[in-house]
């Protein structure tokens, strides 16, 4: 990678982001991947522990999903159509509708957060109510409509006055739920994991009784997993581990192997009838892309090889395995207050300041481990690594952890060579590198 590239990037895109990658050091530019592994510009290579922020279940570039994209482009397929109805979005709601039945109805859309807003439209237009609940700590996207049901004060203020209608209620707390559900609730919407509010777990049976409140209350219950679905957390959905099932589930980063952005808000047909079932109002939710062929095309495969290769199970497994092996390698290190996961979501919580989180981070890539720290909570690393992962790697994985905890035991003496670090940067002018 040319210095001009980096050049471009800070002049045309984005300042800031380049400033920041050469002040803490992550000055790297990442070229090529395959399977868990990142290369970037000089040839090394790194074990990827994020996958794109739980985008990259599949593994990277994954040779089934590349060589049936191939296939679909040699066969020089139309990939829009607005004027007629696609083989492809067809296919794959059906494929969806086995997943997670009896939500047997899929609106496509680009991203996570269009799948999120897209949700809180069906909420609305299918009960007549306009209140959304959503919980603190929540993290749904950055959209303005996504924003008013994210709990980040700090990128939620410039924007600000934002939806009216939504408000916060505390994670895992079904008093709060409880109280605030009241008749003009269209719907509660919660991830059943909150990965970037700090991988924190609900209580056993949370889901369970929030489904029961909802129904009760005629709310909907809509489940936000864009980064726990597609086999993370062991099952194929993290809400079947508690046999709930959801009025509206949200779909996307991994949904699209990686390769394609897929947005999906899976609900009931009766449901979608409700918001969008007429002629009138068929058309209110849509985007040019939504449903596109390439896109569908890439998310059927990758849902095919999910099956085909056991990765759920696998997840299940490993992540188990990993947990346990983690938890054994830094028992008792004086930074660490807890180790939890379920299947191959796992998260090391510090007993430090957040900027510790970023230093440990910055220790590992240095090793060769790409790893972060929860984007709205950075005393706590997440460990979120491609499905596809060998043992071996995740062997090397908890070597190379453990090494970096060993060299950082203390936080007086990181907090003090992170500021060697960054006064090191500042008179190297923050460059990349
Ligand atoms: N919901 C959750 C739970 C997420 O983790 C994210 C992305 N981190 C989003 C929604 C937003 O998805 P996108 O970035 O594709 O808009």
């Amino acid at each position: 990678m040319t210095a001009t590239t980096v050049e471009r990037y800070a002049r045309h895109v984005d300042p800031a982001f380049v400033k920041l990658l050469g002040m803490l050091g992550y000055g790297r530019a990442f070229t090529r991947a395959s399977g868990s592994w990142i290369e970037d510009e000089s040839g090394r290579r790194y074990l990827d522990l994020l996958a794109g922020f739980g985008s990259v279940n599949i593994g990277h570039n994954h040779p089934r999903l590349v060589a049936h994209l191939r296939a679909f482009f040699d066969a020089e397929p139309l990939n829009l159509n607005h004027t007629g109805v696609s083989a492809f979005p067809a296919a794959l709601a059906e494929q969806l509708a086995q997943t997670a039945p009896p939500l047997d109805a899929a609106l496509f859309s680009n991203s996570g957060a269009e799948a999120v807003e897209t949700a809180m439209k069906l909420a609305r237009a299918a009960t007549k109510r306009t209140g959304i609940l959503y919980c603190e700590g929540a993290y749904h996207g950055l959209t303005l409509g996504t924003l008013s049901v994210s709990a980040t004060r700090r990128m939620r203020a410039p924007f600000e006055p934002l939806l009216p209608g939504c408000a916060a209620i505390p994670f895992d707390d079904l008093d709060a739920l409880d109280r605030a559900l009241d008749r003009n609730v269209a719907a509660f919407l919660a991830e059943p994991v909150q990965v970037e509010g700090g991988v924190r777990f609900p209580g056993d049976g949370y889901l369970r009784a929030a489904r029961e409140l909802c129904t009760k209350r005629g709310a909907l219950l809509i489940l936000d997993e864009v980064q726990t679905g597609l086999g993370r957390t062991g099952a194929m959905y993290a809400f079947q581990h508690e046999g709930v099932t959801p009025d509206v589930l949200i779909l996307a980063k991994s949904a699209g192997g990686s390769i394609a952005p897929v947005g999906v808000t899976l609900t009931t047909r009766r449901l979608q009838r409700k918001a969008f079932g007429s002629m009138r109002t068929f058309d209110l939710h849509g985007s040019t892309f939504a449903g596109n062929a390439f896109a569908c095309a890439a998310a059927s495969e990758t849902l095919r090889i999910l099956d085909d290769e056991n990765l759920i199970a696998r997840s299940r497994d490993l992540g188990a395995e990993w947990l346990a092996a983690l938890r054994v390698r830094l028992d008792r290190h004086p930074l660490v207050a807890e180790i939890r996961g379920r299947g191959l979501l796992l998260a090391i919580e510090l007993r430090a300041p957040d900027v510790a989180g970023q230093w440990l981070a910055l220790a590992m890539l240095e090793r060769g481990l790409i790893v972060q720290p929860a984007s709205q909570a950075w005393n706590i690393l997440r460990l979120e690594p491609p499905l596809t992962i060998a043992r071996e790697e995740l062997l090397h994985a908890t070597e190379t952890i453990g090494a970096v905890f060993d060299a950082n035991r203390g936080v007086a003496p990181m907090l003090a060579r992170t500021g060697l670090r960054a006064a090191a940067q500042l008179l190297n002018r923050g460059r990349f590198r």
